[in-house]
């Protein structure tokens, strides 16, 4: 069985495999859902489950992890994703 990238959604803490999360990185100042997984950053990654996104909303997740004030625009912006 070949070894597929696992990472751990920022809500529930459990490992997903990482083509099944969906990703928010800070590009170019901004912070944006990172849907293709292009870019080589360091993300934060969410399971396709709203009671994850809204656990990270509560413990302000995303502004913790960037270091900087995230508004909760990205939250309602990764509900649209599930
Ligand atoms: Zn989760």
């Amino acid at each position: 069985m070949a070894h597929k990238p696992e990472r751990m959604c920022v809500g529930c803490r459990k490992m997903f495999e990482k083509s099944k999360l969906l990703r928010v990185i800070e590009l170019d100042g901004k912070i944006i859902v990172d849907d293709k997984q292009k870019v080589l950053t360091r993300g934060v990654y969410f399971c396709r489950d709203k009671g994850c996104i809204a656990a990270a909303r509560k413990k302000k997740a995303l502004s913790k992890h960037f270091k900087r004030n995230v508004s909760d625009d990205i939250y309602e912006k990764l509900s649209e994703w599930i």
